[in-house]
């Protein structure tokens, strides 16, 4: 099976780096599926799932937004920030949650609104990503 290699970086940590078959990533304009031997790309990232098939296994990452860049068979990922699902704090994510609903019981200035669901959007995505952990390995993604 033809492979490319992936990295992916945040401003803290090297998150992934491995050959893999397959990655799908949210694109601001919807999922980009990027196989070896991709043609050159740069590309924004929203918050959303990353996934990312390595010896024809589905992993499923949560991602905050960031970039895309495909060059010379190699896909590199810098993220704002991104977990793996297993590393997922399901409690935060919905603490995280539950604080976006207090803030919009109030009237909020459009800054502080545009924060509040930017935070809620990482906490759903998170939620959605960690729910992968009870899926079966190979199993098709549930949506
Ligand atoms: P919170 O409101 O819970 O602090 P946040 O969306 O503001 O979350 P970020 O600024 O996106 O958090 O991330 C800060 C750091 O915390 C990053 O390293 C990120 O990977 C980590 N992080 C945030 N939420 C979670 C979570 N639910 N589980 C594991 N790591 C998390």
């Amino acid at each position: 099976m033809a492979t490319m290699r992936l990295e992916i970086v945040t401003a803290e940590r090297l998150v992934y780096a491995e050959d893999v078959e397959l990655l799908v990533a949210p694109g601001i304009e919807g999922e980009l599926g990027i196989l070896p031997h991709h043609a050159p790309l740069l590309t924004v990232l929203q918050p959303g799932e990353l996934r990312v098939r390595k010896d024809g296994q589905d992993q499923f990452m949560a991602i905050s937004g960031g970039f895309l860049e495909v060059l010379g068979n190699k896909a590199t990922v810098l993220a704002d920030a991104c977990e793996h699902a297993t590393e997922i704090d399901m409690e935060r994510a919905q603490r995280a949650v539950e604080r976006v609903q207090e803030q919009l019981k109030q009237h909020l200035p459009t800054v502080q609104l545009e924060q509040a669901l930017a935070s809620l959007r990482r906490a759903q995505t998170r939620i959605k990503v960690a729910g992968r952990r009870r899926e079966r390995p190979g199993a098709p993604p549930s949506h």
